[in-house]
């Protein structure tokens, strides 16, 4: 139980906002949840086929488990991760083996992860939840947030000691708060699906960089098609975008055994496509005065390596553990603010530098990329200290559990 109890509001129930306030009900803080929709029961989760899914890393893992938030939930652990170019000899495969530990990672549907969470939410004592719910205004004085917030026609005033906006991308509590946002277009759009292939994953995740952009394949529970299923991110250029969507099935992953190749055997069947742009947005700052933007809402990352939520997750359990150890918020919001930039600035760049890497047509940039990249995969199967540190990254280990 926390020794500075505080009334915080949090908007969004996302995957980043829900994790947040139940980590600061359960320290014993006052917390109100305010989503735009309604929250979700397991009724809501229908064609696991076509679901969207999540890697999380084992440092998310860690710390999930520690706050006793890892969900019992259908998973696949993720043994070996295999990263090759397009085009180019040489892979880097990275085995849990090699970082001593029982899992690289766990993909699991992001519907099911959330329906989960939603459950939690409403069993949860300190959380109050108003869903399908609209924040109207918002306004700060030197140590409250007061909020109007309109549910079903009916508007009514919150007044908090902090609020912690996890509204996504589009954060409208960031506009209110007269917050610009850094972005970068990266010309690229994503092709999102379940496939099954006609050899079983092994529990394997598969990154191949091609011209295009990467293509990603996150080995999916083996309770689907006994371990034959994916979940594809499959990077093009924003403009193949309506080419993309006006494919065949067929058509579709014929382009995808091109791209991949025979390893997997043959793709054989695909979920429904979803395709989407790509973008890094970044918020001007992540605290003003008694706000901070958090998840999405604060710095969206290319999907490239499956860091988003596993830097989002490192910030909301830190973000609690400041919050319990100082009576002073904005002392707290300090605190958390120089105890994250590096780990952030680190994964965006890292992130920024893979997502362009590779389809850099001006060879200034390119040239350099390119070679820092392919003799690096080359390298990296031998050199072991090199692959370690690499893997720390994608395991979220190179940086410390919060306190
Ligand atoms: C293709 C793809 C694959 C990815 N794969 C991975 C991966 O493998 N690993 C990883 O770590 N990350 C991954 N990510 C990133 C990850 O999905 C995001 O980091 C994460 O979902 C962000 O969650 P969030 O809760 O911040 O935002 P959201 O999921 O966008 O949640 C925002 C919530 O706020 C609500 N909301 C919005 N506006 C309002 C409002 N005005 N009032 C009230 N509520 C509001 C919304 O309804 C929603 O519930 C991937 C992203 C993409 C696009």
């Amino acid at each position: 139980m926390t020794t500075h109890p505080k009334d915080i509001i949090v908007i969004g129930a996302g995957l980043v906002g829900a994790i947040q306030a139940l980590l600061l009900a359960r320290a014993g803080n006052k917390v109100i949840v305010v989503e735009r929709r309604s929250l979700l029961s397991t009724a809501s989760v229908q064609d696991h086929f076509s679901s969207r899914t999540v890697a999380l890393s084992h440092r998310t893992w860690q710390l999930l488990c520690g706050g006793n938030l890892w969900p019992s939930i259908d998973h696949c652990a993720i043994d070996t991760i295999h990263v090759t170019e397009q085009g180019k000899f040489g892979s880097v495969t990275i085995n849990a083996r090699d970082v001593s530990v029982e899992a690289l990672g766990f993909v699991l549907s992001n519907t099911d992860f959330e329906c989960y969470l939603h459950r939690l939410l409403k069993a949860e004592p300190g959380v109050e939840i108003l869903e399908a719910s609209k924040v109207q205004s918002l306004h700060q004085s030197t140590d409250k947030v007061t909020l109007i917030v309109e549910q079903q026609g009916h508007e009514q005033e919150i007044i908090a000691d902090l609020l912690i906006a996890a509204d996504g991308t589009g954060s409208a509590i960031r506009s209110m708060l007269g917050l610009t946002v850094d972005e970068r277009d990266y010309q690229q759009c994503a092709v999102l699906a379940n496939v099954a292939t006609t050899k079983p994953h092994q529990h394997k995740a598969y990154e191949r960089f091609t011209s295009a952009g990467p293509l990603a394949l996150l080995p999916l529970s083996t309770k689907q098609d006994n371990g034959h299923v994916f979940s594809m991110i499959f990077t093009a250029a924003a403009a193949d975008k309506e080419w993309l969507h006006g494919m065949s099935d067929e058509e579709f992953l014929s382009l995808l055994q091109k791209k991949f190749g025979g390893k997997l055997g043959r793709f054989e069947k695909i979920g429904k496509r979803v395709v989407a742009p790509l973008m890094l947005t970044v918020s001007a700052r992540q605290v003003e005065s008694r706000c901070v933007l958090i998840g999405n809402a604060a710095r969206t990352l290319h999907p490239v390596a499956g860091q988003g939520l596993n830097l989002a997750v490192r910030d909301v359990f830190e973000l609690a553990s400041c919050l319990d150890s100082n009576s002073d918020v904005g002392l707290a919001l300090k605190e958390f603010g120089e105890k994250r930039r590096r780990d952030q600035v680190l994964v965006t760049r890292h992130t920024d530098l893979l997502a362009r890497a590779f389809t850099q047509k001006s060879w200034p940039l390119r040239m350099p990329l390119s070679v820092a990249s392919s003799s690096s995969f080359l390298l990296l199967d031998f050199l072991n200290p090199l692959k370690r540190k690499f893997a720390q990254v994608s395991m979220g280990h190179h940086v410390p559990l919060p306190r």
